[in-house]
């Protein structure tokens, strides 16, 4: 089997499994002061350094939490709440559905940030809201913004945006989910003011997740309870999946030469897939992830190539894995001005840290004959 999803998952690096191991026959509540708590504790510890260090931030900003959605609820839910709802969300148009929908129901008022047909968030757009801004009608402007678009993978100009709306005297919530283990990440040079990661997506296990908080920023508590993580997410931490989590980390900031090389097999299976076939790449003219390729024949219809290509031993997706089970038209690739008739025949391949080149020629011969075949099919 080859696998090409690892923007849904990426499978689980062995210093990840291998920490996890030993985390959990610590057996023992990072809470408690004896002797095995204090073990513990220095697990979590270790792991938050490990983390903290693959952003370039400082561990004490950390917080742990279940994954990249609770990580993006809190940090949401939890500046709404500490500013009385006086702000208004600016939600860019191709936010995965963690932030679009906490944006929803958090209780501010929301705007739609628009993006261009690459992908990238209209900074022109952005910065005449911003000029415009009424701070006595809309509040705060509070912009959720993501580094990294998993279907896309085309990388946001955040950065740029985020002085542009602290010059407006807002905040910035980035979630970094698919950016973690991908794109050298450095949190200062961001300039946002949380940074939610998850751990699966960069080769730890599943349920693990971080919100990053700039010192001072605005932010209350969504999970009340026993008063861990200074408080800001209650609840006994996940040892294990955390330790795994920050071994996976630590290997991944290692191998971040060996993942950006992933571009060159990527351009080739691309290149291979136009010349033959004719596909659409989304995204291409944008910077993009090393590992991701969203492309559409019109006609070939994404269900029909995820089975076929599933029968042929490749696991690929359509449209946002995260979201899977269902297939729905994607909101990323409409909001990039996609027709419908192509946006429906969309597939997502991604690689990591296991890929070789010969897992991107079988992708790329796999397609291929599923492609041929349907013309053949269709001609018949
Ligand atoms: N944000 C993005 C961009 C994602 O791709 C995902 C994927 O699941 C999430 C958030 C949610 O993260 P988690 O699965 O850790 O809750």
């Amino acid at each position: 089997m080859i696998y090409a999803d690892y923007n849904a998952t990426a499978p689980l690096r062995p210093e990840a499994r291998d920490a996890m191991m030993a985390a959990l026959d610590v057996g023992a509540n990072p809470s408690s002061v004896h002797a095995p708590g204090r073990k513990a504790r220095k697990v979590l510890e270790t792991a938050r350094a490990q983390v903290a260090s693959s952003i370039r931030g400082l561990p004490q900003d950390l917080v742990f939490t279940s994954g990249g959605t609770e990580a993006i609820s809190l940090a949401i839910g939890g500046v709404v709440k500490q500013l009385e709802a006086k702000c208004t969300l600016l939600v860019s148009a191709i936010e995965h559905e963690a932030a679009a929908k906490n944006a929803g129901y958090s209780g501010a008022p929301t705007r739609t940030a628009y993006v261009d047909a690459n992908g990238q968030i209209d900074l022109e757009q952005l910065q005449k809201t911003l000029d415009d801004w009424d701070e006595d009608a809309f509040g705060k402007p509070v912009l959720v913004l993501m580094l990294v678009n998993n279907e896309t993978g085309v990388i946001q100009p955040v950065a740029d945006a985020a002085t542009r709306v602290r010059a407006a005297g807002g905040l910035v919530v980035c979630d970094a989910v698919q950016a973690l283990g991908k794109i050298d990440l450095n949190v200062s040079l961001l300039g946002v003011d949380y940074l939610a990661l998850s751990a699966h997506k960069a080769g730890g296990p599943q349920g693990a997740g971080a919100l990053w908080i700039r010192s001072g920023a605005p932010l209350k508590p969504v999970i009340y309870g026993g008063g861990q993580e200074r408080s800001l997410r209650s609840g006994t931490e996940n040892l294990a999946g955390v330790a795994g989590f920050g071994a996976a980390a630590e290997a991944s900031l290692r191998d971040l030469g060996l993942f950006s090389k992933l571009s060159g097999w990527r351009d080739a299976m691309e290149a291979r897939l136009k010349a033959e076939a004719g596909v659409v790449v989304f995204g291409e003219s944008a910077p993009r992830l090393a590992n991701t390729s969203n492309f559409a024949s019109s006609g070939f219809r994404a269900e029909t190539q995820v089975m076929a290509m599933d029968l042929a031993g490749v696991a690929v997706s359509s449209g946002s894995a995260c979201s899977s089970g269902k297939v729905r038209r994607s909101v990323v690739l409409a909001a990039m001005g996609a027709p419908d008739n192509l946006a429906e025949c969309a597939i997502r391949t991604s690689f990591g840290w296991k890929s070789t080149a010969k897992d991107f020629d079988k992708t790329a011969e796999a397609w291929l004959k599923a492609f041929h075949r349907r013309n053949l099919k269709e001609t018949a």
